[in-house]
């Protein structure tokens, strides 16, 4: 690496290369700026583009990744110097230009940004969890002097602080007071969101970590908090100050340049030829339900029900959308309600790690966004108002897992309905009015509020939660804990042996014995381990969701349509806790689909309706009708 000293002298004036260079790739783009500013004030140069241009592209590429504010400068400089939008005379237009890079290869992770990422140019992947309202800054102050009138020039603003003239005035060269000129002096917008890595990066139940970013001008109100985004720009560094003295600590900033707002397929699972192969060899197993059921939490004993639905909830239904304009949501909600210390939070956390999304939350939530979405006026936004996704909009097209639901708060419990049947959240308060996405499947687990299940009152009274919301839940489980020798003595069994298995490992780890390897240990510990390793099996369920749009049979549809209409039957000649309506139906429907994605068919068969029956019919035993 070549000294500082040496690289400060080498700064070579590329302005020709970047005119030859926009000449080539942008002169349509170039046009438009100049037919449509200031509509249109942004040059959007695709990275990936700049690289292929001959050996002075990767040269120009790598100076913008090192040296990104003089590059900036340079195409700045070329488009003025060559008059590339603007004549002569309109230089300050060609100052207005936003200059932004897109499509940058290597993207970093928010947890691996260090010292020397500092004021280089960075690709940062995430979610947005905040977003501010967007207000001006100033950016250019104009000042009149309170005695003789006399106007200032304009003054840069830095950011933060708002500063004054410091000189006595030219004119009457007295010390005066100033008044700031709003009408002559210059405003940016700007806006600041909150990043948070995405959970597929996030290896097994690590929390995420945030980044804040700073967007100015035609970047602002883009992009809504539970957005997945990349964002380029320059890592700034900012001094904390602490009690009013300046500490040598200093916190950072992207300065966006750019953002790119993901698609629906945003950085799925990668899946291999390799991978394919073995998916489809799976789907063709007559026993795919059994293994795929007992790959889930394999640690908990028993519970083979609870399993199979959890199965079908990682798959899916199809999300449909109709003529109206309105959409059926695919997504299945479940809820395990049961007695303390059946393993209801062990499920959870289980399926979280299969989920190619997931986010577990518990309903006493930690964030002050909870489930659904807030907005509030606090620091962050600088006296703002800010609007914060909750764990809802953040598992967007994934699965929410919500420990201790009946625990929630009044306003997440109202917002719920809306979130968990339109998958919509809509935020109207102050000067934020939003509606943000919550596409994702439901998980959740709740107590009985008596700290026990009483077999005989009905499941509402005995749960936190009103009939409306229960409505909505595709299934409802209800687990009791009863007491009964054989099966407790199975669990009790099976829970030493995972015990053992994890002392065995830890054993086998710190004093390695010839002979015993990873394969040993995992054929002599087949009874904890999942049949299906849980990397194949996030990657069957994102191929499956990705490739598979099963259509209901006509024999299936007979059979669901037959349970359904025997279900109102029994509902009308007495008044259920949970009425049997048309959700059922479309539950059913949803269930059914699911089934038939697990083994990757382009058809719902009758063998699939009848599983949701035998599935739906242990839930409605237990909460509608015992
Ligand atoms: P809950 O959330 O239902 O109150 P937890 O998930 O916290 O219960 O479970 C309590 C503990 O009991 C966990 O360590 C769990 O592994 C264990 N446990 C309960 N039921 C079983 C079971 N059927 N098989 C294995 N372990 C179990
Ligand atoms: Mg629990």
């Amino acid at each position: 690496m070549a000294d500082t000293k040496t690289e400060k002298v080498k700064v070579t004036d590329r302005t020709g290369d970047w005119n030859r260079f926009l000449k080539k790739h942008y002169k349509a783009e170039l046009g438009e700026i100049a037919r449509e500013y200031p509509y249109r004030r942004s040059l959007i140069i695709d990275f990936q583009k700049l690289e292929k241009w001959g050996k002075k592209g990767l040269e120009i590429s790598d100076e913008l990744l090192k040296n990104p504010g003089k590059v900036v400068g340079d195409v700045r400089d070329a488009i003025k110097n060559f008059n590339l939008i603007f004549t002569k005379d309109e230089e300050e237009k060609a100052e207005n230009v936003n200059i932004r890079f897109i499509h940058l290869p290597r993207k970093i992770d928010v947890r691996d940004i260090r010292a020397h990422h500092i004021n280089t140019f960075l690709s940062v992947e995430g979610i947005i969890r905040k977003t501010t309202e967007v207000r001006p800054r100033l950016t250019y102050a104009v000042f009149r002097c309170l005695n003789c009138g006399e106007l200032t020039p304009a003054y840069k603003q830095g950011y933060g602080k708002f500063q004054e003239p410091y000189r006595n005035c030219t004119q009457c060269e007295r010390q005066t007071k100033m008044e700031l000129v709003p009408q002559l002096s210059k405003f940016l917008d700007v806006q600041k969101l909150r990043i948070q890595e995405s959970p597929e990066g996030l290896r097994g139940g690590e929390q995420p970590e945030t980044l804040d970013v700073d967007i100015t001008d035609d970047l602002v109100a883009n992009a809504a908090p539970g957005d997945r985004v990349v964002i380029n720009g320059i890592l700034r560094s900012i001094q904390r100050v602490t009690q009013g003295n300046k500490s040598s600590l200093f916190d950072i900033y992207l300065e966006a340049n750019s953002i790119e707002i993901g698609e629906k397929e945003f950085e799925e699972v990668a899946i291999s030829e390799e991978d394919e192969e073995e998916i489809l060899q799976l789907s063709s197993d007559p026993e795919i339900y059994e293994k795929f059921g007992k790959s889930i939490a394999p640690s908990i004993y028993g519970n083979s029900e609870v399993k199979e639905a959890i199965t079908l909830i990682l798959f899916g239904g199809i999300m449909k959308e109709l003529p109206d304009g309105s959409h059926l949501r695919g997504d299945i909600h479940m809820l395990l309600v049961g007695d303390p210390g059946i393993a209801k939070s062990q499920m959870l956390r289980y399926v979280i790690r299969l989920s190619p999304r997931g986010i577990y939350t518990s309903g006493k939530s930690s964030t002050s966004a909870g489930l659904t979405a807030t907005a509030v006026k606090d620091e962050f936004g600088d006296g703002r108002w800010t609007l914060e996704a909750g764990a809802l909009v953040l598992a967007d097209m994934g699965i929410a897992a919500v420990d201790e639901m009946d625990k929630m708060t009044r306003d997440d419990r109202s917002s719920l309905h809306e979130a968990m049947e339109q998958q919509t959240i809509s935020i109207a308060k102050a000067g934020i009015t939003a509606t943000l996405r919550s596409r994702c499947a439901l998980l959740g687990a709740a107590n009985p509020k008596m700290g026990r299940f009483d077999e005989y009152a009905p499941i509402a009274e005995q749960i936190n939660m009103p009939p409306s919301l229960l409505s909505r839940f595709d299934l409802i489980f209800v687990m009791r804990d009863k007491p009964n020798d054989s099966l407790d003595r199975a669990i009790g069994e099976h829970i030493l042996k995972s015990h053992e298995v994890g002392e065995l490992i830890e054993h086998i780890k710190k004093n390695p014995i010839e002979g015993i390897d990873d394969n040993y240990i995992d054929q002599k510990l087949s009874p904890v381990t999942p049949e299906i390793d849980p990397l194949i099996f996030r990657k069957y369920i994102a191929y499956s969701k990705r490739n598979c749009f099963p259509l209901l049979s006509a024999e299936a549809k007979e059979k669901l349509v037959a349970y359904y209409l025997s279900l109102r039957n029994l509902a009308a000649d007495n008044s259920k806790p949970v009425p049997v309506t048309a959700r059922q139906l479309e539950a059913m429907v949803r269930l059914a689909e699911a089934s038939a994605r697990i083994r990757l068919s382009p058809q719902v068969e009758e063998s699939d309706a009848e599983r949701v029956i035998k599935i739906v019919d242990r839930c409605l035993r237990d909460v509608a009708y015992d």
